[in-house]
């Protein structure tokens, strides 16, 4: 690898990172690109879902040569007090599906999987085990790190891929089904019918704590399919501990872990949706608004990717709120309450809920009628710094 000399370097093969890479090579083939991935496959172990409005025209055509599982039917919620059944599509993508794709899509001598990055710097990447890369640009989607810089909560799930031994009879996914026992969090199971006998069940919390216990999860996954009459073989797992990030010093936690002249993207760099911290289409907006820029000095560029970072940060800052109310003024086993009420909103708002592009009117509506928290601790909340995001 040593002499090999690169216009992009990205560093960091996950969603953000291989979505980044695409684009460019799509609006600029010349470009001598790498995408240079530590694991054996592009994407890792995850199931990433969106909702088919959250992506405008130009992203779903960068989405379109990924296979994808679709549900035009749309979707259901269920809380104690009511349960709804929405018309938005709902699509999911499988890591193995992105990787599969990716090596197919871009041109082979860009493809680094299995390669993990020592060092980066203005001028390219230090390999493991010895190389460097020289790369006009290098664009840092390692993954997202704690930080003491920033407060919120995390979410905590274990997903199960079943193969059941009959038809399981779901026609449409369900984005929360929070009628479980809550314990201590919020909690909901997320259910997506992948086919007539195939079934992925996800359970889900909203803790104030980093921690995952699988044997648990695992536990309770199978009693909530039991509870449904599905059984049958385990086709794959995947679990996540994401923080939710509510509030802190945006400009101080980029300073953190920036490297100079590296542009920072993916989770890593902020592109999150702070309260459901999911991030395709952030990372898809992204990742075009890269590729139309790849022409850009790598300084340039990361500058660019910094604006845009600190623009995201100011444009999420009610979500961020919304985070607070959950974890700070409601009692962990009433959070529910705060996405039962959320869910009695016209559609077209939770649409752009989820896809960060909530307008004022829609805030406002969010925010008006009864609370489902008391006022004095939602005053408390707002006012109040919240928890740092660090592990352990
Ligand atoms: C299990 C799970 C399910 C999720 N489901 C959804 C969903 O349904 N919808 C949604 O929008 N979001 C979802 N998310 C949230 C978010 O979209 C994902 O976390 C997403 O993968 C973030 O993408 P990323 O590329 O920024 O980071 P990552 O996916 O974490 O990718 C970072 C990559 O960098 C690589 N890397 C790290 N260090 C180095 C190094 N030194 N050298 C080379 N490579 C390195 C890692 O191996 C990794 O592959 C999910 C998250 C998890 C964990």
């Amino acid at each position: 690898m040593n002499g090999r000399s690169l216009d992009i370097a990205v560093v960091g093969g996950g969603l953000a990172g291989g979505l980044i890479a695409l684009a460019i090579h799509r609006a600029q083939p010349m470009q001598r690109i790498a995408l240079i991935e530590a694991g054996g496959s592009f994407g890792g172990n995850h199931r990433w879902s969106w909702f088919t409005g959250d992506l405008e025209t130009e992203g779903d055509a960068l989405m379109a040569p990924f296979p994808q599982t679709s549900w035009p039917a749309g979707n259901t919620v269920r809380f104690p007090a009511h349960e709804r059944h929405l018309s938005g599509e709902y699509r999911s993508l499988a890591s193995a599906d992105f990787d599969r794709a990716l090596r197919r899509l871009l041109p082979q001598d860009a493809i680094m999987a299995g390669t993990r990055v020592e060092r980066l710097c203005e001028h390219g990447v230090e390999l493991a085990g010895g190389g460097f890369l020289d790369a006009a640009t290098v664009i840092d989607c390692r993954d997202a790190v704690p930080s003491a810089h920033l407060t919120g909560g995390w979410q905590v799930f274990m997903g199960r891929h079943l193969r059941c031994d009959s038809p399981h009879g779901v026609v449409r996914p369900v984005i929360m089904d929070a009628t479980v026992a809550q314990l201590g969090a919020y909690r909901f199971v997320y259910v997506l019918p992948l086919g007539p006998q195939d079934i992925f069940v996800e359970d889900t919390y909203y803790a104030d704590e980093p921690l995952l216990d699988r044997a648990t999860l695992s536990g309770r996954i199978a009693a909530y399919c039991a509870a449904h009459g599905w059984t049958g073989e385990t086709i794959g797992e995947e679990t996540g501990v994401l923080p939710v990030v509510t509030g802190g010093d945006f400009a101080a936690y980029r300073r953190e872990i920036a490297v100079p002249g590296v542009a920072l993207a993916g989770a890593r760099g902020g592109f999150t949706h702070p309260l459901t911290s999911y991030t395709m289409p952030i990372a898809v907006a992204n990742a075009l608004a890269i590729a139309g820029n790849a022409h850009l000095a790598g300084g340039e560029l990361a500058r660019f990717v910094d604006r845009r970072a600190q623009d995201h940060w100011c444009a999420t800052r009610f979500y961020r709120m919304l985070g607070k109310m959950l974890f700070d003024a409601a009692e962990p086993d009433r959070r529910y309450k705060i996405f039962e009420r959320f869910y009695r909103l016209p559609e077209p708002l939770i649409e752009r809920f989820y896809a960060a592009r909530s307008t004022r009117l829609d805030q406002l509506r969010t925010l008006t009628g009864r609370p489902p928290v008391p006022i004095p601790r939602a005053i408390a909340a707002l006012l109040g710094k919240g928890r740092p995001l660090v592990q352990g």
